[in-house]
């Protein structure tokens, strides 16, 4: 048996290896195999059955690029995940669609502004939520075939690209609004030098299995890739952290009904999702199996509560968790959101159960996908309290 602070130990340990030791993982590279090396060990350690469902995917690098109008530089940053080039060439100006579907772009260098860089354009071969103008901008901007496209940052503070989309064949820079307009002001041909590389690779999920013959099945999720450039501690150490020590509960014993699964899915933060993609495409027929799917993303902030929502859930399954919620001091019902893991299982009407903090949806442009989401944000002892929770469910449906 385990007592509860070698468990907390243990969560420490975990999320101090994860966003720590490791640090940024993004999917296909090799701190992500690390990633995925040690959750598996642990998974095995404690006598779970593991499947590593692997897929292809990208390994991106990045240096110096450099976008020049006579002699000036300007900063610029490449889109994540763009194709590397070294281009003088002139620029087209296009501040809307009716000027992108009459541009000739040829060979040119095009500027985007206005309405065709007010948000993120979903990636082209993008699964789940993907609004027809965008795939129509990208449509007619492979049609017009640049030899390169600049961007207006979408935001402020950083470098931040409309595009993030490892299929996008056309190069693509991005700089700030400002330096957009010096740009296109000055009229001049520029030279943009992007430094970067897409190599070919394989990432995976790691699922583990204990109790296949159990009658109720539980499937619990997190993910545990990265943005680059972040050691990702609440996104999502903290949820890989929960499976683990969820694991570690179960070493020895399953309540004999119960029939878990825990997925740690890789490519949440991945422009095209993979993990979750081969994951749906392999066991997305197995769905109506699932009692309840449980997915954990930005759990443990300190001074904050466990947030927690249901989705697709009939009346006696919101009555049986609120009420073994009663006894936990840390957990919050929140209404539901629409972004993350959660959404692979309750948009094919799978009973869902999302986890996370109720403080974060405030730090989801200053502090979440930055260097700042680090360790000192954690609360341990949080994540502890939702493995027990969630441990409480499985017993509440366990007496059924
Ligand atoms: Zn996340």
């Amino acid at each position: 048996m385990h007592n509860d602070d070698e468990l907390l130990k243990q969560i420490e340990q975990h999320i101090h290896e994860l966003a720590v030791n490791i640090g940024e993982r993004p999917t296909g590279s090799v701190a992500n195999r690390r990633a995925e090396n040690y959750i598996t060990q642990i998974f095995r350690r404690n006598g779970f059955q593991v499947e590593l469902q692997k897929f292809n995917c990208i390994d991106w690098e990045k240096n110096r690029t450099t976008l020049t109008i006579k002699n000036a530089e300007v900063p610029a940053e490449p889109a994540p995940y763009s194709l590397p080039c070294d281009i003088r060439s002139s620029i087209e100006a296009i501040a809307n669609f009716s000027q992108l579907e009459k541009a000739d772009l040829g060979g040119k260098i095009a500027v985007l502004r206005g309405e065709l860089t007010q948000e993120t354009l979903m990636p082209k071969n993008f699964r789940f939520y993907n609004p027809e103008h965008h795939q129509k901008i990208i449509s007619l901007l492979e049609e017009k075939n640049p030899a390169a496209i600049v961007t207006a940052s979408l935001s402020d503070e950083h470098l931040v690209s409309i595009f993030e989309d490892g299929d996008l064949n056309i190069p693509s820079a991005v700089v700030s609004q400002q330096n957009e307009n010096i740009i296109l002001q000055s009229n001049l041909p520029i030279h943009l030098k992007i430094n970067s590389k897409r190599k070919n690779t394989t990432g995976a999920n790691v699922i583990a299995r204990k109790n296949q013959t159990g009658r109720h099945k539980f499937v619990v999720t997190a993910h545990f890739d990265t943005k680059p450039g972040t050691p990702g501690a609440l996104d999502n150490a903290t949820g890989v952290a929960l499976l683990l020590a969820l694991s570690e509960i179960y070493r020895d014993t399953v309540p004999e009904d119960v029939n878990i699964e825990l997925v740690a899915f890789n490519g949440e933060d991945y422009f095209s999702t993979p993990g979750q993609v081969t994951y749906l495409d392999t066991y997305g027929i197995e769905f109506n199996q699932i009692e309840l799917a449980i997915n954990c993303d930005g759990l443990g902030l300190s001074n904050s509560k466990i947030g927690i929502s249901l989705m697709e859930c009939p009346k006696s399954y919101r009555d049986r968790i609120e009420s073994v919620k009663q006894v936990f001091r840390n957990i919050e019902m929140l209404p539901p959101w629409y972004q993350g893991d959660h959404m692979l299982f309750a948009s094919a009407q799978v009973p869902t159960l999302a986890i996370t903090s109720t403080g974060i949806f405030q730090l989801m442009d200053t502090v979440i996908h930055t260097e700042k989401d680090r360790l000192s944000l954690v609360e341990p002892e949080l994540i502890r309290e939702a493995c027990f929770f969630i441990k409480e469910i499985m017993n509440s449906w366990e007496k059924i």
